[in-house]
């Protein structure tokens, strides 16, 4: 997957030259630690084989010409405005980019790039914050300057914040901008500071499976976690006075001073808590290479979205319950905020073909809907490949 020819051509077809460069930027899979960013914590996601990319060259007019691969269509502005576009939506992840990098005085230059990527749209695995992540880095080679990655990260994720106006946490850009082949990241939401875990590099696939269901319902519950997290440290904080978020507080604590707390308040926190200690276990059980004590961490996870934090739903669960009940599934989970969107199962390699089978026909009958799965690798986070 990391040929460039095929966008080169493409270029050429639609620009009527060669492109000077080529950059590719991966989507992701949260593995575990769900619902934990927004409270200071751990999550645990791998970047995954499939990117976005984008071929272009650099104009000296400092006008940005656009042609998407995807949607067949082209899109033009100038460096220097902050107009966003509304038949282009797509394109405003590279202008937000560009306004942000301009906010900081990065000397950018104009270019004619061709837009292309892998990553499924809208199903969860990140697409937008490939797409920013994989526009800054050709905004960077085509103005020849060169931004560290994990301040290409936070860029990254001011544009889709303050240019497109989605409120996102850092881990979709962090992923894609610092991914490492056959690893996954276990990142410290609080401190930025990262550590790579290796996941076997053969003998084990991470399949992604999509519910197709659209993820509705998802803004307002979102929200509704978030405030009730909140009402958790304001309250807690009264019997623990050093803590600043969930991420501060232990279960020995919730089980101290759960009184406190609304019951669906502390059923939130109960979550976020354990998900936390949940992700830690994660790495030392990858790092001694035990994959069945991962799967099991996996499974408890989702139970606990599903149980305490009610951000599942029939399809997530029905997936997930399909999946283990195939030969050679570590474990399952949903993965991304719930009520629809993917799942993710660690999955023995020579057990994929069944699991597809299965899992489809499974769900299938349970819900009425067509299951799409990506089989993936962890890769190597966003890069020049030309
Ligand atoms: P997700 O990030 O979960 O995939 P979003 O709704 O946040 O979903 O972002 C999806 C949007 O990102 C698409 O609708 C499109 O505008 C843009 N996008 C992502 N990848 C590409 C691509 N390869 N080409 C053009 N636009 C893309
Ligand atoms: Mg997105």
């Amino acid at each position: 997957m990391t040929d460039p020819s095929d966008i080169q051509a493409d270029f050429a077809t639609v620009f009527g030259s060669r492109p000077t460069f080529v950059v590719r930027a991966p989507g992701r899979v949260n593995l575990i630690g769900e619902h934990t960013d927004y409270n200071d914590g751990f999550v645990f996601p791998a970047a995954i084989d499939y990117d976005v990319r984008i071929a272009g060259r650099p104009r000296d007019d400092g006008v940005v010409r656009l042609w998407s691969a995807l949607f067949h269509r082209r899109a033009q502005f100038a460096l220097g405005t902050r107009r966003r576009s509304r038949r282009n939506g797509w394109s405003n992840y590279v202008r937000g980019v560009g306004v942000i990098l301009a906010s900081e005085d990065y000397p950018l230059r104009g270019m004619d790039a061709i837009v292309t990527g892998t990553v499924p749209l809208s199903s969860g695995l990140s697409s937008s914050a490939a797409l920013e992540v994989a526009s800054c880095l050709a905004f960077e080679a085509a103005g020849e300057f060169s931004i560290e990655p994990k301040r290409r990260a936070l860029l990254s994720q001011r544009a889709e914040r303050e240019f497109v106006g989605v409120q996102c946490g850092i881990m979709d850009q962090f992923i894609s901008a610092l991914g490492q082949a056959n690893h996954a990241l276990m990142i410290d939401t609080r401190s930025l500071d990262y550590q790579p875990v290796p996941l076997p590099s053969s003998g084990v696939s991470i399949v992604i499976s999509n519910t197709n269901k659209q993820r509705g319902l998802v803004d307002s519950a979102y929200n509704e976690r978030r405030a009730q997290c909140e009402e958790g440290v304001r309250r807690l904080v009264k019997a623990l006075p050093g803590i600043r978020a969930l991420r501060d507080v232990t279960l020995a604590d919730l089980e101290a001073h759960g009184a406190l707390l609304d019951p669906v308040v502390l059923r939130r926190c109960r979550h976020v808590v354990s998900e936390n200690e949940r992700v830690l276990e994660s790495v030392e059980a990858l790092r001694s290479g035990d994959l069945g004590r991962f799967g099991r961490l996996m499974n408890r996870s989702h139970g606990s979205l599903r149980d305490d934090y009610e951000v599942s739903c029939l399809e997530l669960d029905a997936m997930v319950e399909a999946a283990r009940a195939v030969d050679g599934v570590y474990g399952a989970r949903m993965t991304g905020a719930g009520f629809g969107g993917c799942t993710v199962s660690l999955v023995a390699d020579e057990a994929v073909g069944r699991f597809k089978q299965s899992v489809g026909e499974e769900y299938l009958r349970k819900t009425g809907r067509e299951a799409t799965f990506y089989v993936c690798r962890a890769s190597a986070g966003a890069e020049r490949l030309l």
